[in-house]
């Protein structure tokens, strides 16, 4: 039984922004666990919006306790091993846990959608993500994602008036817009979003900053009160309040794997969200074809997928679930799927 990890940088196609960072460059951590003549992969994409860094991630790992890894069935028993160095450092956690799981489907010889119970067929269009930038760089990254039905537009920076009227010019697809809490009071974001309406928005990605569950609720009770269709979605926020609450002050829940720590914790959070009625979309980090393919396996149980962080970069070093234009298809190969 091993346990290995290594470091790799993904080089992005075009710089990344959104309302609070701008990128050309993730690393992210590729990790390989061997057991019985299987090799299982598993990848953390550390975000320092949650205080992670390649530093935390394989501090983290040095401290696993590999005998804890050794029935790797035993998932539950496995994640609190994880769980017991205490709360955060999700995508340390979400790297052994996305292994575990690769290695579980390899042993039994299945493709993990099928262990998860779900349908090939039933997993959702992706959305393809346009990051925040001058106008004619959207019109430009618009048109290049014209294969693409469904469109994810960054905002929460001044410019958004600006960067939705480019997309509009050249498209009338629906969009989802994602504020990254760039919006600061209730207020900003029910002009905001009163807007965006009229622009044919469908969703709304997390439009304050996380902590602000009062200010989201009165967004809430606003926008039901006025018969609004607009979706709010909490992103940020499910990282640090329980559904139960979230279900009060928002309409749904975006489950990242690397955010919330795998796809055992990721399915805990689905059945919970749907015993709320909120509905559900699945997101990732920028992140390879490891992390990716591991979401799309559990994305059949879901409303949306966001999954695209993969086609956003140029090196991923993995094959896995193919993104044709959003459609995401996963093969019958065991465990996750996915080869050098
Ligand atoms: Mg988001």
């Amino acid at each position: 039984m091993k346990l290995s990890y290594q470091r790799y940088d993904l080089k992005l196609k075009h710089t990344f922004t959104i309302s609070r960072s701008s990128r050309d460059v993730v690393p992210v951590v590729i990790l390989k666990f061997e057991k019985d003549g299987i090799t299982a992969f598993g990848e953390a994409s550390p975000n320092v919006r949650y205080n992670e860094t390649i530093a935390t991630v394989e501090t983290f790992l040095s401290k696993i306790d590999i005998e804890k890894l050794s029935d790797p069935f035993q998932l539950e028993k496995v994640n609190d091993h994880l769980d017991s160095f205490g709360t955060g450092n999700a995508s340390a956690k979400c790297a052994v846990d996305i292994a575990m799981h690769d290695w579980i489907g390899k042993k039994l010889g299945v493709p993990l959608y099928k262990f998860f119970g779900g349908e090939k067929e039933k997993v959702p269009v992706s959305s393809y993500t346009i990051g925040i930038d001058v106008p004619d760089v959207i019109i430009q990254k618009v048109k290049e994602a014209s294969r693409y039905a469904i469109l994810k537009i960054k905002v929460g920076s001044p410019n958004d008036e600006e960067i939705i009227k480019a997309v509009r010019s050249v498209t009338n697809k629906p969009l989802r817009v994602d504020a990254n809490e760039g919006w600061k009071s209730k207020e900003e974001a029910l002009e905001k979003i009163s807007w965006l309406e009229a622009q044919n928005v469908e969703i709304v990605e997390q439009p304050m900053p996380a902590s602000q569950l009062d200010d989201a609720r009165w967004l809430h009770e606003r926008l039901s009160l006025r018969g609004s269709k607009m979706l709010i979605i909490a992103d940020e926020a499910l990282a640090y309040h329980d559904i139960a609450m979230l279900s009060t002050a928002y309409n749904g829940i975006n489950i990242k794997l690397q955010k919330n720590g795998g796809l055992l914790k990721a399915r805990k959070l689905i059945y919970t969200a749907r015993a709320h009625k909120m509905k559900i979309m699945l997101g990732c980090m920028i992140e390879t074809s490891i992390s990716i393919t591991a979401a799309a396996q559990i994305s059949p149980l879901v409303d949306w997928n966001d999954l695209d962080g993969n086609v956003l970069i140029l090196n991923d070093p993995f094959h896995g679930a193919i993104n044709e234009s959003g459609k995401i298809s996963l093969s019958d190969a065991p465990g996750l799927g996915v080869e050098k």
